[in-house]
């Protein structure tokens, strides 16, 4: 070791824990300078280039030193920091009614290649989770790239410490399957290497919004979203999910919005879950669902491409009307700082966003006074990045023993 590096690893000691956090703030764009992260990590200039020297060398990151690369934070070129495009990436996994989606995610969020599948999702969890995990493991092979964890995203409350799924309503696995547990070993006999996670699609989609997405910087971040069936919604204060006691909590679904509605497998009737998701806007506009593509697919060309029509706008108007009385509920509750809306209910919001706000704001205590700003989501296949996140957390809490876990035997 010459007597530069022997420098900048005296500097790392004192910066080593530092290396973390530093990860996180690139990855999450917030410190795109050297400066900007002296600034965040609040320590020396060379802590902060011995931190970023490091992350560059195990490969996560890339350190740009060419000078007037960009302006620091006082207006002085500065060490432009980004994450490296030919890093190491995660396996990412999504499971929903119509089939799955393998995705390989680098830092930043960034997918780097993706792979959709249908597929009867049958009673047996082993059986889409191995169809899921061998076309990642294909994408593993192609790209060459290194892998250092998976996550999966299923459509269900996932029981922690667990990891079952409790209910799986659309899909036709019993309650309480372990699916963390068949994934990680199906991870592991495909070879690929790191830890394995599971969790709520949108849990993860919120949590991908908030790091990525239309939540960044929001304290309070609500998430609500109907993707393939039914309604879900997620919380993320401070930077973490609020999962509940259990990883049970923001059941939205199960809202009543309509006293008089269509009759909820909850054993409830008018659930924003039955009154507000695809099946429940094809209904509206007196279609039925075709079997060609998904209800999500289906209904967003309905809105899309005929919303002139009488009909359709009803529905629209309908449906907008039902999701609004769940918000203003969940304002009250829960008073967030922005909600953010996925899947058909980012349409509903495109389509119409005065008059979903205008019905938030008439029925919430707080909606009235303020008015809690109301966004899409702004990532394509945010679950998936979600459940990237979860393979990428034990990197970004401890990115040297992380990288040197996933190693796995010498
Ligand atoms: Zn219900």
């Amino acid at each position: 070791m010459n007597g530069k590096a022997t420098t900048i690893r005296t500097r790392l000691e004192r910066g080593r824990s530092a290396l973390g956090p530093a990860l996180e703030l690139v990855h999450t764009g917030r410190a795109p300078t050297r400066a900007v992260l002296t600034a965040e990590l609040g320590v020396t200039r060379a802590t902060a280039g011995a931190v970023a020297a490091e992350l560059e060398a195990l490969g996560l990151i890339q350190v740009d030193s060419r000078p007037g690369a960009a302006a620091g934070s006082q207006g002085r070129p500065s060490h432009r920091l980004a994450v490296n495009d030919s890093g190491p990436v995660v396996l990412a996994a999504q499971i929903h009614a119509d089939g799955y989606r393998a995705a390989l995610v680098g830092l930043g969020g960034r997918t780097v290649a993706t792979a959709p599948g249908r597929k009867t999702v049958s009673a047996d969890p082993a059986q889409v989770l191995g169809a899921v995990v061998d076309a990642g493991a294909q994408l593993l092979r192609d790209s060459g790239r290194r892998c250092v964890g998976a996550g999966l995203a299923v459509p269900s409350a996932v029981a922690e410490p667990e990891g079952t799924a409790l209910n799986p309503l659309h899909l036709a696995w019993p309650a309480g399957s372990p699916v963390r547990d068949i994934f990680a070993e199906q991870v592991r006999e495909a070879g690929i290497a790191g830890p394995a996670f599971a969790g709520n699609d949108v849990n993860l989609a919120a949590l991908a919004e908030h790091r990525h997405g239309a939540g960044r910087g929001a304290q309070h971040l609500l998430c609500v979203a109907t993707g393939h069936r039914g309604v879900g919604g997620a919380l993320v204060v401070d930077g973490r999910l609020h999962t509940g006691s259990s990883g049970l909590a923001l059941e939205v679904g199960h809202l009543t919005v309509n006293p008089d509605g269509r009759p909820c497998y909850c054993g409830g009737r008018g659930c924003l879950d039955v009154e507000t998701d695809p099946l429940a806007f094809l209904t509206a506009a007196g279609l039925a669902p075709g079997p060609e593509t998904s209800l999500l697919q289906q209904s967003r060309e309905l809105l899309r491409g005929q919303y002139g029509d009488p009909a359709v706008r009803a529905a629209c108007e309908e449906l907008i009307d039902r999701l609004g009385l769940g918000l203003a509920g969940l304002v009250n509750i829960l008073n967030p700082d922005r909600i953010v809306l996925g899947g058909l209910h980012r349409e509903l919001l495109d389509a119409d966003p005065e008059r979903l706000r205008a019905v938030v704001a008439d029925r919430s205590l707080w909606g009235r006074s303020g008015g809690v700003p109301i966004l899409p989501c702004t990532l394509d296949h945010n679950s998936l990045v979600g459940a990237a996140e979860l393979a990428w957390q034990p990197v970004l809490d401890d990115p040297l023993a992380a990288l040197a876990a996933s190693q796995g035997p010498a």
